[in-house]
């Protein structure tokens, strides 16, 4: 790889697997099984961590459960994206010193992006005592040498040091059932959006090699998995200064042969390409849906941003991108409140949904994440303010994604049956090559099968259909 990136030696994780086989001998040694509650907060990154965790937990001789007071040990893996899914996290704390209080045993561990912030892992270390082990992201695949530490030694472990990151390949994962599966291809991030505690929590961005890629997505495919996710905070500087980057990525998976669709999540619109549109359009299993965050619709803010594109560019990529991909599902990311935002920017921001038209949008309030550079701006405009704005963009956004959604009455789609629908009348949930999501009355059989379906009505958020005979 042309950049610098450090790969966790063999030996290192040949080390973990002795203190996770440890760790297994001691419970077996008791007679005990173990039993994990697991909790996983965020974006599909975070997902993946989850079960790469479990899968460990797995290793070392533990089940799982929902529920947290039978748990001999809680894991907590968090999100600090955003103030609300800190809170979060800090509340269901809390709320474990009752279960604790009963089960002195139980073994309390929070990990992921949180952990890895100084001020949180200093406040766990004060006021939450009843936690046993923090480690951020870096240190995950360390989590069997620390378990063990705690276990040994009966003391609080904290592994939260800063460092740039590193690539551990080939640790357990513990995935879910069904058709779905999730493969981080890159870590980290080196983009510093002037809002985003990401490039902090998570360090520079690394690419996996794309032969370990390859491995891992083959090996799915060939285990009966059919909607692969590729994942990545900027999938688009992917192998960046190598000779594979992530469209000759892309052209490489999709000469794996079976029936499957890849996605991929998510892209930026600095680094995104004509050529990846074209590679998009000419690869039969990657999915015609594109995930591309634009954040503000104002050109002043994308530079306060640090976005480092034009709300012109953003169109004109749009554009190309439909251009060879006719039907091309398009969703993205939005902003509302970013500090100084006035109501005319704001405004740009929702003429901007409304030319585009995207399928749907993951839309957010703007969050102060302490560090980084726009948590120190002036933000004079009151929430009540910014609320106005947010709830007036979801209406627009609703309303187009209502429209979209009812001009396929009517229509056959080839969809992909992926879980039970938990609705009697719509037993089986299904997704569409653009992720939308089917609802189908059919029998669960077609669970994990192609199939056509005839739309028959829709909602904002999902069409529902039949199984064409
Ligand atoms: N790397 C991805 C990208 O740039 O598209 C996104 C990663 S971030 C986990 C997911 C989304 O959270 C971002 O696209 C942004 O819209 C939102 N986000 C990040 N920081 C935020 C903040 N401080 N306040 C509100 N939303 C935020
Ligand atoms: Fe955050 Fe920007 Fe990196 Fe996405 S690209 S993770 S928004 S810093």
């Amino acid at each position: 790889m042309g950049k610098q990136t450090t790969r966790v030696p063999p030996e290192a994780l040949e080390r973990q697997r002795g203190f996770t086989e440890q760790i297994r001998r001691r419970f077996a040694d008791r007679q005990a099984h173990p039993l994990a509650f697991v909790d996983t907060y965020g974006c599909q990154q975070n997902v993946a961590d989850g079960q790469k965790l479990s899968g460990m937990l797995r290793e070392m001789g533990f089940s799982f459960t929902r529920e947290p007071k039978e748990a001999d040990l809680v894991l907590l893996n968090t999100c600090a994206v955003r103030e609300h899914a800190e809170q979060r996290v800090f509340g269901n704390l809390g709320a474990l010193t009752h279960a604790k209080r009963e089960n002195p045993e139980q073994v309390v561990v929070l990990c992921g992006c949180m952990a890895q912030e100084p001020r949180t892992s200093e406040r766990i270390r004060k006021s939450y005592r009843h936690v046993n082990l923090v480690f951020g992201p870096h240190a995950l695949w360390r989590f069997p040498e620390l378990l063990w530490q705690v276990y040994d030694t009966g003391k609080r472990i904290f592994a939260v040091e800063d460092e740039a990151g590193s690539i551990a390949e080939g640790l357990p994962v513990e995935r879910e059932s069904g058709v779905r599966a999730w493969v981080s291809i890159m870590y980290g991030c080196d983009n510093f959006c002037t809002y985003c505690v990401v490039p902090y929590v998570r360090g520079r961005e690394r690419s996996r090699e794309p032969e370990r890629v390859e491995e891992e997505v083959r090996s799915l495919v060939s285990a009966g998995r059919k909607d692969l996710t590729l994942l990545g905070q900027n999938v688009n500087a992917y192998g960046r200064g190598t000779t594979c980057d992530f469209p000759a990525l892309l052209e490489r998976l999709d000469r794996i042969p079976g029936d499957y669709w890849l996605r991929f999540m998510s892209s930026h619109p600095k680094d995104a390409s004509p050529r990846l549109f074209d590679t998009m359009a000419r690869c039969g299993h990657v999915a015609k849906q594109l995930h591309l965050p634009f954040q503000s619709g104002s050109d002043r803010v994308l530079g306060a941003m640090g976005r480092r594109y034009t709300r012109r560019q953003y169109l004109d990529l749009v554009a190309y991108a439909r251009s060879v991909m006719p039907g091309l599902v398009l969703t993205s990311d939005v902003i509302i409140g970013f500090p100084g935002e006035t109501e005319a920017e704001a405004m740009e921001t929702i003429s901007l949904v409304e030319e585009v038209g995207f399928d749907a949008l993951f839309t957010f309030l703007y969050s102060p994440r302490p560090g980084t550079a726009a948590a120190k701006l002036p933000d004079p405009v009151p929430r009540e303010e910014k609320q106005r704005w947010f709830d007036r963009l979801l209406e627009v956004q609703n309303a187009r994604s209502a429209a979209i959604h009812a001009a396929y009455t009517g229509k056959t789609l080839r969809v992909l049956g992926e879980e039970a629908g938990g609705d009697p009348e719509y037993p089986v949930s299904a997704r569409t090559e653009g992720n939308r999501l089917v609802r189908v009355k059919g029998d669960p059989s077609l669970i994990g099968q192609f199939f056509d379906v005839r739309v028959t009505g829709s909602n904002t958020w999902a069409l529902y259909g039949e199984k064409e005979e």
